[in-house]
């Protein structure tokens, strides 16, 4: 049965009892490799005109439910799980790009991924160009016959400013150049797919997950691109690939869907470059996947009275929440994201950077950490760390400033919440 609600596919989609043991739990495969039938069959397996399963690098059974399952939520045609979130946003370029080929992307996106950009990608002759997504039409001016796509956050902290993503979609369509969208802050709330993105991926280590137990990343093939329509932009999916008997990705797996793109995402990248996603990960994150939608409806309820208060406290100087934006960013808050704002809050202290250091000090339930999306509450000041390898120009394009923390709020009671930042606030002031 095909279901549509978030709520029941995170319980039910891509798994129905095992088979042979009857278990209701998708087991762990903790195995590297698979038993051939024969010699037939493992040359079969080889050369795709079989699928199976061969080696866990490449595939593993445990992983291929949690992918089913999180593209049935997207609405995506299939996915890939990999080790984790960083490694989930090279594959993305890298399935594109080749040396003397760009990106263009927004300016508003996680440390770590302006690290990627800025350093290794650029060192491996790839060209990352960052645009302001405040005007969409930046991304066609940055755009050029080397540009294999355009790469966003949906909910970027620090800024917290939702991208317009059916707007930039629609134009990156219009000249063939497929949008890719970082949902990790918004999961549940916002399908990037539906408003025209191509790829959406995910740190699963962050809401997915949700409990702070393991590191991972997904990509969702959205199977909703042209890539053959657009042949001369996108030639590692167009052009005979010499590691596979000059196949042509476009053409050979058109039997199975329109699934060129995460198809040679597992054959080549995972094949070469390693980085699976760990099948006991996996069980995990299929353990979180199942309260996902119930728990993003707490974080949301809890980060919408968290703003709230902070908004009235005199000591905070101001609070960034989608919530309380204004104007243009609000419009764009309300149109991408379903039923809540997320659980990341921004906020600076009046008394300044120094002041922001002596709150997460005083913190005693809230835990200062560099993750975001536990269940639990946390804090961080993203100046001295997830931000700090980049320079103080690339720091302000991000959004961060001297004085910002960062709240990831938890599923715990309000109440409790509230009483943590009021008593940390108070000492810091
Ligand atoms: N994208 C976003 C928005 C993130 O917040 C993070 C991690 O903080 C990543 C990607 C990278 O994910 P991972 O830490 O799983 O490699």
């Amino acid at each position: 049965m095909a279901y549509t609600n978030p709520e029941t596919i995170a319980l039910h989609a891509g798994w129905r009892a095992d088979p042979t043991t009857g278990s209701v739990a998708v087991p762990i495969h903790q195995t590297t490799s698979f038993q051939f039938q024969d010699t037939g069959h493992a040359q079969r397996l080889f050369a795709l005109q079989e699928l199976g399963n061969i080696y866990t690098r490449i595939m593993n059974p445990t992983v291929d439910v949690l992918e089913q399952r999180i593209a049935a939520m997207e609405g995506g045609v299939a996915a890939l799980g990999l080790g984790s979130g960083q490694a989930a946003t090279a594959f993305c370029v890298l399935n594109l790009c080749q040396a003397g080929d760009n990106i263009v992307s927004s300016t508003d996106l996680y440390g770590g991924t302006w690290n990627l950009f800025a350093n290794t990608l650029k060192q491996m002759g790839v060209e990352v160009r960052y645009v302001d997504p405040e005007n969409p039409e930046n991304f066609v001016a940055a755009t050029d016959d080397r540009t294999r796509a355009w790469y966003a956050e949906t909910l970027p902290n620090p800024k917290l400013h939702v991208f317009p993503i059916a707007e930039v979609a629609a134009l990156g369509r219009k000249i063939g150049v497929p949008l890719i969208m970082d949902n990790t802050a918004a999961p549940v709330m916002c399908k990037p797919l539906a408003l025209g993105a191509a790829v959406v991926m995910y740190s699963t280590t962050k809401y997915i997950g949700g409990h702070g137990t393991s590191i991972g990343g997904i990509v969702v093939d959205g199977g909703n691109f042209d890539w053959e329509a657009h042949g001369d932009r996108f030639p590692t999916l167009n052009q005979p690939d010499p590691s596979y008997h000059g196949a042509v990705w476009t053409q050979a797996v058109k039997g199975l869907g329109p699934v060129a793109y995460i198809i040679r995402m597992r054959t080549c990248l995972l094949r070469d470059l390693g980085a699976p996603m760990a099948p006991m990960n996996a069980f995990l994150f299929l353990q979180g996947l199942e309260t996902l939608p119930l728990r993003m409806e707490r974080h949301n309820a809890n980060a919408l009275k968290v703003a709230a208060y902070l908004a009235e406290h005199p000591a905070v100087e101001r609070v960034i929440h989608p919530s309380l934006m204004k104007g243009e960013w609000k419009r764009r808050a309300d149109a991408a994201l379903k039923g809540g704002y997320g659980g990341l809050i921004g906020f600076e202290l009046k008394a300044g950077a120094e002041a922001g250091r002596k709150f997460i000090e005083a913190l005693k339930m809230f835990y200062h950490v560099a993750n975001i999306g536990d269940a639990r509450s946390l804090a961080i000041h993203p100046a001295t760390t997830t931000h700090s390898q980049l320079s103080v120009e690339e720091q302000k394009a991000t959004g961060v400033t001297p004085g910002y923390v960062r709240l990831s709020i938890g599923i715990e009671h309000i109440d409790d919440i509230i009483a943590d930042l009021d008593q940390a606030l108070a000492a810091a002031s």
